[in-house]
């Protein structure tokens, strides 16, 4: 899998940090840096809590 964001969407809301900080990393006053966009499977159910929880729906998972 894979993730996508939407940068004209995302207004660092964080809330993508706290539910997996390993693949999500967002700057005081900055929008989401990807740490990682292919995460293994074992993130997968943190980064679908985040991509849920993201407030602007910035965050999208692809299958490749
Ligand atoms: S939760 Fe959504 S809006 Fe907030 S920083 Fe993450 S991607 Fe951006």
């Amino acid at each position: 899998v894979r993730i996508v964001v939407d940068y004209d969407l995302c207004q660092g809301h964080q809330v993508c940090m706290s539910e997996a900080p390993e693949v999500f990393s967002v700057p005081a006053d900055g929008q989401v840096q990807l740490l990682q966009e292919s995460p293994h499977d074992g993130l997968r159910s943190k980064v679908e809590l985040a991509v849920k929880y993201c407030p602007t729906h910035a965050l999208k998972i692809v299958e490749d």
